[in-house]
C-alpha cells in the first residue's frame, strides 16, 4: 500500500487544513520535547506560531531511557496541549506509547506520533491503522528503510492511510552527534513509496547547534517537512534541552529554509 508503484501520485495528508506531502510547501512542526505545564505549552505554542511554526509538537507520554526520569505528564499533558491549541489553532502531534491510551487520542490529538522505540510495535502500529487520524511514524534506533516501509504497510493494511515517515537519525558507531541524520532517505522513500517525509534534525543530533544546518539540508533534500524541539529555556528543560532551539533561533531557520525553497 505503501509503494509508488500501485499508487504513482503523492499522497496529501491534510492535518486540519495544513497539507503535507506532494508539491505542498515544507511544513514546519515545533514545540519542546515534553509538556510542562499548560502555561509552558500555551506560551511556547504562541512562540512557534509567532515565529512560522505551523503545528505544534509536545510530548505527555514519554519513552525514557531511564524508568527514574520525568515520564511525562500523561493525560494533563494532553489537556495542556488542547488549551494552547485553543489559544492558537495549532494542530497538535504528540507521542502514542500505549494502545489502551488509544480513546483519549482520538478524542483529543490531531497527529498520533509512533516514536522510534515503537517502530516494531506490531499490535500498536494495527491499533492506530483502526483509526482514521494521521500518523507520524518514526523510523526505529537501528532499522532499515525496508523494516520501516513495512512498519508504514502494518498502519495503511488496517485501513489508516494518513502515513507520514520521519527520519531522526540512527545509531552508527559516531558519538559526536546523538544519532547520525540519514538524509538519503529522502529520494529513497520519495522513489520508493508516495508517503510524505519529514526531517527530524533535533533527534538526529542531539546538539541545538547543528540543527539548523541539518534543517536546510533536509529541506534542499526535499523534505516534506521538519519537526524541530524549541523551547524558552533549554538548559531548564525536563528532557532534551540540549538539542533544544530557543525561539528566536527557530525563527531563524524557518528564515534561511525560505530562501531554499518554498516553506509555508
Ligand atoms: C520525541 O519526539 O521526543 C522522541 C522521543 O523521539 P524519538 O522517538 O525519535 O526518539
Ligand atoms: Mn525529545
Amino acid at each position: 500500500k505503501a509503494s509508488r508503484m500501485f499508487h504513482p501520485e503523492d499522497t496529501i495528508i491534510n492535518v486540519n487544513g495544513i497539507k503535507i506531502g506532494g508539491k505542498e510547501k515544507i511544513v514546519v512542526i515545533g514545540g519542546p520535547c515534553s509538556v510542562e505545564g499548560k502555561d509552558m505549552i500555551c506560551h511556547l505554542a504562541q512562540e512557534v506560531k509567532n515565529s512560522g511554526g505551523v503545528m505544534l509538537r509536545g510530548g505527555a507520554y514519554k519513552p525514557r531511557t531511564s524508568p527514574y526520569a520525568f515520564q511525562g505528564m500523561g493525560t494533563e499533558g494532553i489537556l495542556a496541549m488542547v488549551e494552547a491549541r485553543k489559544k492558537t489553532g495549532l494542530p497538535i502531534v504528540t507521542e502514542l506509547m500505549s494502545a489502551d491510551k488509544l480513546d483519549e487520542f482520538i478524542e483529543y490529538v490531531d497527529v498520533i506520533q509512533i516514536g522510534a522505540r515503537n517502530m516494531q510495535n506490531f499490535d500498536l502500529l494495527k491499533a492506530v491503522g483502526k483509526t482514521n487520524k494521521p500518523v507520524l511514524l518514526k523510523r526505529g534506533l537501528a532499522n532499515t528503510i525496508e523494516e520501516w516501509i513495512m512498519s508504514a504497510e502494518y498502519i495503511m493494511s488496517e485501513g489508516n492511510e494518513n502515513v507520514m515517515l520521519c527520519e531522526r537519525g540512527i545509531r552508527t558507531f559516531e558519538p559526536y552527534t546523538r544519532n547520525t541524520l540519514d538524509l538519503s532517505v529522502v529520494p529513497i522513500i520519495k522513489k520508493k513509496t508516495h508517503l510524505p517525509i519529514i526531517i527530524d534534525p533535533s533527534h538526529a543530533t542531539g546538539d541545538w547547534e547543528l540543527v539548523e544546518s541539518a534543517s536546510l539540508a533536509a529541506i534542499a533534500a526535499g523534505a516534506d517537512g521538519l519537526i524541530i524541539e524549541v523551547h524558552d529555556c533549554p538548559e531548564c528543560a525536563w528532557s532534551d534541552g540540549a538539542q533544544s532551539l530557543k525561539p528566536q533561533r527557530f525563527a531563524e531557520v524557518i528564515r534561511k529554509g525560505k530562501k531554499i525553497a518554498e516553506v509555508i
